[in-house]
């Protein structure tokens, strides 16, 4: 299922086949998570956003993504505005049950407009398809919707300006579970939240939703040793949002 040949030349081979054999024929049974029943899935075609915001500190802003895309896309409020090529608003299905949340766009990213569409990129798309979904069923935005200079991570004000776009794209989308990749938006989400190894594949909330941290796909590029802890995290994941 998980095609890493392209991205890990070394180990593709033993991991693809350590991932598979963990994956089973599609029968295994998934650990029990002992959380709380949720709401069924929103069937397609359903307007997310004429779903109410129950609880939580729910901002106002714009009734739908392209609009809070036009909104926001010019946007100066940080100085990333002024160095960016591509403001990198966030791709995929406006009512997914899963929303991937990265740390910032990178120079592929910036150059294209679109998240998570280099290196790392294409190893997430594999791991979302490894559980049976495509990647255009999920939805998949950034902390920071511009290109940090030189990759650093984004600093704090930068952070506080960009995260009401992120805010709002959730309300909008209603996505059953959020999945943080790394330790950026973990700790943007979660500010308690231990640091990425201990906090990875445990369940969160932040406001009314679930969040489940896991490795940044860049770091699993670095340390492919960490990708069966990933593909653990992976498992819970399309339990929680698809069975
Ligand atoms: N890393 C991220 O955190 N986000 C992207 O969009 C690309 C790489």
């Amino acid at each position: 299922h998980l095609n890493l040949a392209p991205l890990i030349p070394e180990e593709s081979h033993q991991l693809s086949r350590g991932l598979q054999a963990m994956m089973g024929k599609g029968t295994e049974r998934l650990p029990s998570l002992d959380q709380p029943a949720v709401a069924p899935l929103r069937k397609r075609g359903q307007d997310a956003s004429s779903v109410a915001i129950q609880h939580g500190a729910s901002s106002s802003g714009p009734g739908s993504l392209d609009e809070l895309n036009e909104q926001y896309c010019t946007c100066q409020r940080c100085p990333l505005g002024a160095s960016r090529t591509n403001f990198v608003f966030g791709v995929g299905h406006p009512q997914a049950a899963l929303l991937f949340i990265g740390e910032g766009p990178g120079a592929d990213e910036d150059r294209l407009g679109e998240p998570f569409v280099g290196r790392a990129g294409k190893l997430l798309t594999n791991m979302i398809q490894s559980i049976g979904i495509d990647r255009p069923e999920v939805y998949i935005a950034n902390i920071v919707k511009c290109r940090p200079p030189g990759n650093r991570n984004p600093h704090s004000e930068e952070i506080a300006k960009c995260f009401p776009i992120l805010r709002r794209q959730i309300e909008l989308v209603q996505p059953r579970l959020l999945v943080t990749l790394g330790n950026v938006p973990t700790r943007v989400l979660l500010p308690n939240a231990p640091g990425i190894t201990t906090s990875r594949g445990q369940l969160y909330s932040f406001q009314k939703w679930r969040v489940l941290p896991t490795f940044h796909p860049a770091y699993l590029l670095r340390n492919p040793s960490a990708m069966a802890l990933a593909w653990d995290d992976f498992k819970k994941i399309r339990h929680l949002c698809f069975e």
